[in-house]
């Protein structure tokens, strides 16, 4: 039976004959974590493919933050933003800090860097912006604050994997750059994740991997208290095998989202995001932002009716996470206005490799006939 639903996304997969193949080799070795060659090839391929220094490789893009703040040493307060995944403030609250909420910018809706500094207090330690949905948050700018008052800088780049910033790579920037290899993500390794950092932060490099398997340094020596956030060789096989068509799934996501920005722009009351100047793009996602007053519907209508025909676009993101249940009201939502505004108007439409072409224009149509 044909099923025509559409998801936000589906994963990219390899060939299977070509994955059954890079896996062969586990069956002589019998390594299956900690390390093993897969792990060492992904990570040099990556290294390659991102243009950083160093890369070292970890289950999920969630621990990639979570333990690079601990590796960091970072204490008191680190100043991020609430229009994100649930993973980025939960990396700063699981290791006992506080986050402290900075608005962003309606125009690509990362970091508003005219406001970090009024936020900065004796206990700030760490700045965690995010590339949302593969935007380049102002580096130069957050790396000038960071400098004049001493913090360090993480990115949360899980949704900017591939991306250039005036011919660099995204992972070249701050101190350290956290990368999602979740099987939702452009690209996947099913569950993973990176960071990569300079090789000026070699210290840090030391911290995370031994971070990543319990803090172990030596076969009797366990000096701090670590995690287990090791990829294991059938991940790293998977990401081998993905990296290799990186490109086709790039150029296929630019089709689409060319098309879509074909369909979709100048629409009164439909905003799209601006595309950045010197910035090399990943097409990740494609989200349009609604304003009732001119369109004549809402965010939820139009998300409705797209449900109607099967397809399922999502609120990325709604609800911010300085809005959680988990935090019992600790943050005050109207510190970060624009964040609000843009999270109950905001949709991200379905975006993957094997999206046809007439999907994209079946469901811009449908997203247009909401107007009124
Ligand atoms: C996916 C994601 C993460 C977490 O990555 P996982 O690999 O799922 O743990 C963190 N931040 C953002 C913005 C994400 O989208």
């Amino acid at each position: 039976m044909e099923d025509n639903t559409i998801l936000v996304t589906k994963s990219s997969l390899p060939n299977l004959e070509e994955y059954i193949e890079e896996i062969r080799d586990i069956w002589t070795s019998h390594w299956l974590t900690n390390m093993g060659e897969k792990h060492r090839t992904l990570q040099s391929m990556l290294q390659n493919y991102l243009q950083v220094d160093n890369v070292d490789l970890l289950t999920n893009g969630h621990m990639a933050l979570e333990l690079s703040i601990q590796a960091l040493n970072l204490q008191g307060e680190i100043i991020t933003t609430p229009f994100t995944f649930a993973s980025t403030t939960h990396a700063i609250v699981r290791n006992g800090l506080t986050p402290v909420f900075c608005d962003i910018n309606p125009d690509d809706f990362t970091i508003d860097v005219d406001k970090i500094e009024a936020l900065i207090t004796d206990k700030t330690s760490a700045i965690l912006p995010v590339h949302v949905y593969g935007n380049v948050c102002d580096v130069d700018k957050i790396q000038d604050i960071a400098s004049k008052y001493g913090l360090k800088v993480i990115y949360d780049a899980a949704h900017a994997f591939g991306v250039k910033y005036k011919n660099k790579g995204i992972g070249t920037f701050g101190d350290v750059s956290c990368f999602s290899f979740h099987a939702t993500k452009v690209f996947n390794t099913i569950e993973g994740g990176a960071v990569c950092f300079g090789d000026r932060n070699k210290d840090f490099g030391l911290n995370i991997y031994r971070l990543k398997n319990f803090g172990i340094r030596g076969p009797e020596i366990v000096d701090s208290v670590g995690a287990n956030a090791k990829m294991n060789e059938f991940c790293a096989a998977m990401g081998i095998c993905n990296l290799k068509r990186i490109n086709i799934c790039f150029k296929r996501r630019k089709q689409l989202v060319d098309e879509y920005r074909k369909c979709l722009s100048n629409i009164d009351g439909m905003n799209l995001n601006k595309i950045q100047g010197d910035v090399e793009q990943n097409y990740a996602y494609f989200p349009i932002v609604i304003d009732e007053k001119q369109f004549g519907a809402t965010r939820n209508e139009v998300l409705a009716k797209l449900a109607e025909h099967n397809i399922f676009a999502r609120k990325y993101f709604y609800p911010l996470t300085n809005t959680f249940d988990a935090f019992h009201g600790q943050f005050n939502v109207d510190k970060t206005p624009v964040a609000l505004h843009i999270s109950k108007r905001v949709l991200t439409l379905p975006l993957y490799e094997e999206l046809c072409i007439s999907d994209v224009y079946r469901i811009s149509d449908i997203v247009l006939s909401c107007k009124k």
